[in-house]
């Protein structure tokens, strides 16, 4: 079976089996992962190692803190502004609303800062992202935020804005949370990347913040400690007990993303290429078929999340799961083992996760499906 789930989404077999050998005896030592104290030797060589390899994965720079940490992306979309927000005197934060993921980013930041929306994409459904010569951002807001891959929308930003040329002094903080991995990050552009783990690193339970160094030290005095960033990284990301299990297969996901190879390529390099190499089978299926259609602009559309639409026999994208098409495509897609299709339930239809562990086998699958039951229907 190919999983198409957004998220927890499929992992890569090999990753899974070494966890799975390793499950009750760590190397020899006699004990799981599970069962060590997190201040053990046998823990800290498996922390320090995801770290360095995460930092080497992604080219991460010596000015920059990797920190791991819980509560998802969504607890950091209060935590960073409990972070952040205190950088500027009235808290002024810009969001650029690109789909449901940076919405609710801004919403949540209201409860702790003074939010402006500098542009959103809301009026058209969240089909593209606004020209960033038409945001209207403030000149020296304590951040800006954005959500560099609509993981519901399937809108991803392909080129991240260079904040300084749009006349905005502030750094620029990503939720990367699906598709980070799957490109190298232009790190001169960012400030703070945030993101849960469930999708192209490991286990639900594990969040990474990484964030340049001169950003901690001015959190709220209501910012948890546990949540502070500052505190994480003097305290190597073990204020308290961590996600030990998360942290220890995202370590083996790192490794298994450092051995992949595509031609010359490896790493996170051979992550993108396959990722553009999966996309494109996919849309190129989705345009060049009567039944589907995928309404996201080209130049932004995600290679992670793919979200798509039969049409009804009015050639209308049919939303709604449970008229008979959409439900006969589920139950076709069921029986061949392509799971987890469906749409997300604020959006409608279909939507297909790519995200690294995902064979280009199984984009043929469901693009021969695709095919198939366009045919029949
Ligand atoms: N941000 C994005 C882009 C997501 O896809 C998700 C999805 O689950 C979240 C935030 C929320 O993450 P969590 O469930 O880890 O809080």
């Amino acid at each position: 079976p190919f999983n198409f789930s957004a998220g927890p989404a499929t992992m890569p077999e090999a990753v899974l089996r070494q966890a799975a050998a390793e499950m009750l005896d760590w190397h020899g030592c006699g004990m799981g992962v599970m069962e060590m104290s997190h201040r053990g030797r046998e823990f800290g060589e498996i922390l320090e190692q995801a770290q360095a390899d995460l930092r080497a994965l992604l080219a991460i720079p010596d000015h920059f803190k990797v920190l791991f940490s819980q509560g998802g992306a969504l607890a950091h979309n209060a935590m960073v502004p409990l972070n952040l927000a205190g950088r500027h005197p009235q808290r002024a934060v810009d969001v650029v609303v690109t789909g449901a993921w940076s919405q609710k980013s801004a919403q949540e930041a209201r409860r702790y800062a003074d939010v402006q929306v500098a542009a959103s994409g809301a009026d058209g459904g969240y089909t593209a992202i606004p020209d960033p010569a038409t945001w209207r951002l403030r000149a020296n807001p304590a951040y800006v935020h954005l959500c560099s891959n609509e993981t519901i929308h399937g809108v991803e930003f392909h080129q991240l804005p260079d904040l300084a040329a749009l006349g905005c002094d502030a750094p620029l903080v990503i939720d990367f949370s699906s598709h980070v991995l799957s490109r190298p990050i232009d790190w001169g552009r960012v400030g703070l990347a945030f993101g849960g783990a469930q999708k192209n690193i490991g286990p639900a339970g594990l969040t990474l913040i990484i964030v340049r160094e001169d950003l901690l030290g001015h959190a709220l005095p209501i910012c948890p400690s546990v949540f502070d960033y500052r505190v994480l990284a003097e305290q190597q990301s073990m204020v308290n007990t961590p996600p030990t299990w998360a942290i220890y297969v995202a370590g083996l996901v790192f490794q298994w993303v450092a051995a992949q190879r595509e031609g010359e390529l490896t790493g996170v390099a051979a992550m993108e290429a396959r990722a553009i190499e999966r996309a494109r089978l996919l849309y190129e299926a989705i345009d060049g078929s009567q039944l589907y259609v995928n309404l996201v602009d080209p130049a932004c559309r995600s290679r992670m999340n793919v979200p798509f639409f039969l049409r009804g026999d009015d050639g209308r994208p049919l939303k709604d799961p449970a008229h008979p098409r959409n439900a006969a495509f589920l139950r076709g897609a069921q029986q061949r083992g392509l799971l987890q299709l469906k749409g997300h339930k604020s959006v409608g239809g279909m939507r297909a996760s790519l995200y690294n562990a995902m064979p280009i086998e199984g984009v043929q699958a469901l693009v021969d499906y695709l095919r198939e039951f366009e045919r029949s229907a």
